[in-house]
């Protein structure tokens, strides 16, 4: 087991996000988080990337215990996130972004052929490599997030709605991508307003809903879940 969540909880001030989340992702899986706006995805996300500290509970990548573990240090292990809104550095050109996602390493060569790896993966990103982060298209930005987090060479890869304002194309070229970098050999957690897509992607996933886990099963499970439906797929 490459992630083990145990019964995760998670406040902001006085307000209770997690209630005991426990869950797991295998090595070489794409496991999903889906749910409604608010169900605590994010928040899931930030607590394994380390964003945010934990209130109860455990949280074991690759076998050791990295529940107090500080972020910089998690990414050092192998744990990267492309967070949601994008973040990265508009004043940084496309190139420099893509270094400071290395930053972790002193590996120049595996630097080199990642940087070659992530530009086989998103040719737009090799062409606009001297242009500065900001004023790259938002599509483009998502696509600069993900390859940003790629190069730490993460083994578990967390990525926090990766179709977001995306047009319908660039959403079917973006999970294509994922389920490439999965083949390549990275494991993928994945949050996902689009159900339909992350399902279909997906090993296995699970349904939150404020902040608990109400459903679980596999991919192809879930999509033909009919409450699921009801309510994700928006399809009765
Ligand atoms: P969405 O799909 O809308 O992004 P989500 O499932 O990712 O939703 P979270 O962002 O994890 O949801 O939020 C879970 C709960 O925690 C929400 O009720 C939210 O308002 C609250 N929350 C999130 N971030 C903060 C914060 N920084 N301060 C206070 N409350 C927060």
């Amino acid at each position: 087991m490459l992630l083990e969540i145990d019964n995760i909880t998670l406040l902001y001030g006085r307000i209770q996000a997690l209630h005991g989340i426990s869950l797991q992702v295998e090595e070489g899986e794409v496991v999903a988080l889906i749910g409604a706006n608010g169900a605590g995805k994010s928040t899931t996300m930030r607590a394994v990337s380390g964003l945010r500290p934990v209130a109860s509970g455990r949280i074991r990548f690759a076998g050791q215990d990295i529940t107090n573990l500080r972020a910089d240090t998690r990414v050092i292990r192998g744990i990267s996130q492309a967070p949601e809104g994008r973040g990265i550095f508009p004043g940084m050109t496309v190139m420099e972004n893509l270094e400071m996602g290395a930053y972790t390493r002193r590996d120049s060569a595996g630097i080199q052929a990642d940087l070659k790896r992530v530009f086989e993966l998103f040719p737009r990103l090799e062409e606009r490599r001297r242009q500065a982060g900001g004023t790259l298209s938002g599509g483009e930005q998502q696509m600069l997030a993900v390859g940003r987090a790629l190069m730490s060479r993460p083994k578990l890869l967390l990525l926090d709605e990766p179709s977001m304002g995306l047009a319908p194309m660039l959403i079917q070229q973006i999970f294509t991508i994922i389920t490439e970098i999965n083949q390549q050999g990275t494991t993928i957690l994945l949050v996902e307003q689009n159900a339909q897509q992350a399902l279909s992607r997906a090993h296995r996933a699970y349904v939150l809903e404020t902040g608990r886990i109400v459903k679980t099963g596999t991919g192809e499970e879930l999509l033909h879940d009919s409450a699921v439906k009801d309510a994700y797929l928006g399809v009765a």
